[in-house]
């Protein structure tokens, strides 16, 4: 994990939940699908929570935001 990414507490409507901030950038991680390059990321608390609400309804898998390029193999 990068240095300047904090783990913070956030507190959405007495709901309490973790997840992490960029203070370089500025903007915020999902604690699901955690930091990094390929993970997406959230420029407002509000993009944020919405996100985690899809994590909570789906209570399956995480969404792929972003993937790795691939080779595409025609088998030629
Ligand atoms: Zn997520």
């Amino acid at each position: 994990m990068a240095e300047q990414v904090k783990k913070v507490t956030i507190d959405y409507m007495g709901s309490l939940f973790s997840a992490f901030f960029d203070e370089k950038s500025g903007f915020y991680y999902c604690p699901l699908c955690g930091v990094g390059e390929d993970k997406p990321i959230f420029f407002s608390l509000d993009d944020l929570i919405g996100h985690i609400r899809i994590h909570v309804k789906r209570r399956m898998g995480v969404p792929r935001v972003a993937q790795p390029r691939q080779k595409q193999d025609t088998g030629e």
